[in-house]
């Protein structure tokens, strides 16, 4: 089967004579307009219609004129058969049953004319005498005397002559020859069928044409202005009608017609709506209405290109980042964050010049770009401006005040940068800093920052190398039960050791150095899955080798969380290791509430499935609530150092640490202090029935061999730790 829409078009490339469009489909549709109405599907049943039609009824008349013919020819045969017949009566003939006619007359009116056969009866219906051929109407009765008997192949024609067309007393039944009637009838039939033909082509073409011109040719018009309209419906191309609007199909053509374009319109309409829709997605924020980072970026190289015409001679990028907006989200809920981000976004829009672009780059940081004119000649004037408009007043959502402050870090073109990126990037250093700093602050973007990030740099490219050479070890540092004085877990603590050309052979890196960088980059998450596994070997060579069954305990920081999937690997580890679940332990510091809650819970209820421990690290330092606490599975408290090292001189530490023991034993947790270096720390701990303790006064962190030395050789007595 042919495409649709190329067998309509095919057959309808159709229009009007008196078109005046000179385009050459037009003419195409002129010259081939009359052949395609006689193709039409619709001429032809019309057309057969009306012919069968003019046939019929012709058909009806010819019937009743052909017998009407007959019935002429008999009655005429009828009066030939009587003048034949009458003459030769004798005149004096009664009707006293003998014939009227003498032989020899009878027998020449056989002869001679259409009379084939006689019979003569006498007015009382007694046969007289019969002459010729035999008769079929020889049983003649009185009540039925205008009988006539015509033979089946119409070559003879019998009838009653009575006495009043004889003008004598008798009766006589003629047979008379026929068979001329069929052959004049036939001519006849032919003649007029001929004459019926003629006229019903001829009726029927009259009307074709008329029909074509008034009826097809408006509607194959019509038609193919739908046809083309349904090929391109945004732009059609429509011929003006040629046809009179006021009659039926004319008007009917018209209103097609403006259909046609209003269906056009409006597709136009929705396609640029549509377009406009999509374009605000792909530049604008939807929350702010401001430009988002793709357009802002654009802005950034028609700013470049502006400088580079010269129409501008430097232009300003300033990053700004709110500070603690999370914390506030996380409290107030995201319709409360919202609001601010809408209000900020507002207020810098109001603040800065029409020149400025102001744009929403990510969740709650924000960017600007102005060219720097004498009003504003620097990017930290721009910056300052920022900073002091969203500090000026409080934002109000739902009738509360909130006082936002922000970070802005800013950066010049060209002084800081020669494309895009890498002004914004500057920016962002600057802003890095400015939050390094102590947040609430601009700065200005300067190459040692630069310096500052290219070290950055330079530690993870030796980061992977150290774990591709074994430069990273574990310490472990013993962790004992206060009451009993036993040793009953270690935590594992990593060391770096980074050779290099000194006289040392290398020198330790600190994890608080490394491990931001670690946890920044990925790295962290196989950094950590080496600690784990190594600490639950240890862990599990304790046992077999050396017969201490204690719990390990791994630091494992907030990305590890969200960057993996912590819980197979745990489990893997379980079982390759062959570590029992509960000697595991999992410190995780508070920092891993913040992030996204539903995961954080999901994850932690697996881990407690699994069966392993969890600790809350540096405990009281950061957010946590009695309310997210008793949400999740945990173990252990872990008090932070600072509140041990300065409970003894400071009562307000002291009571965090009470505080903490007594919250965490209201919850079934146990407690454990570290960084107890001293003998009056322990006996605070003691006091304040603290569960465990870790620290210097005990043991520093130390190599695998050292620690298996210490706890063999410890003999279980806390005292043996005085001095
Ligand atoms: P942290 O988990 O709070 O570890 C305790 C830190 O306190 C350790 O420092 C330990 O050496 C030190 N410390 C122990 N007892 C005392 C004491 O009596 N007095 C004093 N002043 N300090 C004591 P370190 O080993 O430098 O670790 C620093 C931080 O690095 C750790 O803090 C932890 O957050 C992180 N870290 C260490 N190892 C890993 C690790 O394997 N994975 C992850 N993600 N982080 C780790
Ligand atoms: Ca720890
Ligand atoms: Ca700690």
């Amino acid at each position: 089967m042919p495409p649709i829409s190329k067998s309509i078009s095919s057959e309808l490339s159709i229009s009007v004579k008196k078109n005046k469009h000179k385009s050459s489909d037009i003419v195409d549709n002129l010259t081939s307009a009359p052949t395609q109405i006689w193709k039409s599907r619709i001429s032809w049943r019309i057309t057969l219609a009306v012919f069968m039609t003019i046939l019929a009824v012709q058909a009806g008349i010819l019937n009743i004129t052909m017998n009407k013919f007959e019935q002429g020819r008999l009655s005429h045969l009828r009066e030939i058969g009587r003048s034949a017949i009458a003459p030769l009566m004798d005149p004096g003939a009664r009707d006293l049953l003998s014939s009227p006619m003498t032989d020899s007359g009878a027998t020449r009116l056989l002869s001679t004319t259409k009379v084939n056969g006689m019979a003569i009866y006498s007015s009382q219906l007694d046969l007289i005498k019969t002459y010729g051929e035999p008769l079929t109407l020889i049983m003649l009765e009185r009540e039925n005397l205008s009988k006539t008997y015509r033979s089946f192949d119409g070559s003879s024609y019998e009838l009653v002559f009575r006495a009043n067309d004889l003008n004598r007393p008798y009766i006589i039944v003629a047979r008379l020859d026929s068979s001329h009637i069929s052959g004049e009838l036939q001519a006849y039939v032919k003649d007029t069928i001929l004459i019926m033909l003629l006229m019903s082509a001829f009726v029927t073409t009259v009307l074709m044409i008329a029909m074509g011109k008034w009826l097809l040719e408006p509607i194959l018009f019509m038609r193919s202005n739908l046809v083309a309209a349904s090929k391109n419906p945004e732009n059609p191309k429509i011929t003006p009608s040629p046809f009179d609007p006021s009659d039926e199909i004319g008007g009917a053509i018209q209103i097609a017609q403006k259909l046609i374009q209003q269906n056009a319109d409006n597709i136009s309409h929705i396609r640029s709506a549509a377009e406009d829709k999509i374009h605000k997605l792909a530049y604008y924020d939807t929350l702010t209405g401001l430009p988002n980072r793709t357009l802002f970026l654009q802005t950034l190289v028609e700013n470049i290109s502006a400088v580079g015409d010269g129409k501008v001679e430097r232009f300003a990028v300033v990053t700004l980042d709110l500070d603690h907006f999370k914390d506030v989200n996380d409290s107030m809920g995201h319709n409360v964050g919202d609001a601010i981000l809408r209000g900020v976004g507002k207020r810098l829009r109001t603040s800065m010049p029409e020149s400025a672009t102001v744009s929403r780059m990510s969740e709650d940081e924000f960017a600007i770009t102005m060219p720097l004119s004498t009003d504003i000649n620097s990017a930290r004037d721009v910056g300052e401006k920022v900073i002091n408009v969203i500090r000026a007043e409080p934002f109000k959502v739902f009738n509360e005040k909130f006082q936002v402050r922000a970070s802005v870090g800013v950066s010049t073109f060209p002084d800081d940068g020669t494309d895009p990126d890498q002004v914004l990037k500057n920016a962002d250093i600057a802003l890095n800093r400015a939050k390094e700093e102590g947040r609430d602050t601009v700065k200005e973007y300067t190459e040692d920052f630069d310096n500052a990030v290219q070290q950055r740099f330079q530690m993870l490219r030796d980061l992977r190398d150290a774990m591709e050479s074994d430069q990273l070890d574990l310490h472990y540092q013993p962790q004992l039960d206060l009451k009993t004085g036993k040793v009953i877990g270690a935590e594992a603590l990593i060391r770096w050791w980074k050779p290099d050309n000194s006289k040392e052979g290398g020198v330790f890196i600190p994890p608080f150095e490394f491990i931001p960088v670690a946890e920044q980059s990925g790295l962290i998450v196989p950094i950590g899955e080496w600690v784990m596994r190594t600490a639950c070997e240890s862990a599990v060579g304790w046992k077999e080798k050396h017969g201490f069954d204690i719990r390990i305990a791994v630091n494992v920081s907030a990305n590890q969380f969200s960057q993996s999937d912590i819980c197979a690997f745990v489990q893997k580890t379980i079982s390759e290791t062959g570590i029992r679940p509960n000697h595991l332990e999992l410190e995780v510091t508070e920092s891993v509430f913040m992030a996204d809650i539903d995961h954080t819970v999901q994850t932690l209820k697996e881990l407690h499935a699994i069966g392993v421990e969890l600790a809350i690290d540096d405990f009281g330092t950061g957010y946590s609530s009695l309310s997210y606490l008793r949400q999740f599975p945990i173990d252990r408290l872990k008090i932070d150092q600072s509140f041990i090292r300065n409970a003894l001189n400071n009562p307000d530490d002291a009571a965090i640490a009470r505080t903490i023991v007594s919250l965490g034993h209201s919850l079934n947790l146990k407690v454990i202090a570290e960084g107890v270096e001293t003998k009056e720390h322990e006996i605070f701990l003691v006091k304040e029935e603290c569960d465990e303790v870790q620290g210097y006064r005990y043991a520093r962190p130390c190599p695998n061999e050292d620690f298996i030395k210490f706890v063999t050789g410890y003999n279980g007595k806390l005292g043996s730790f005085d001095k």
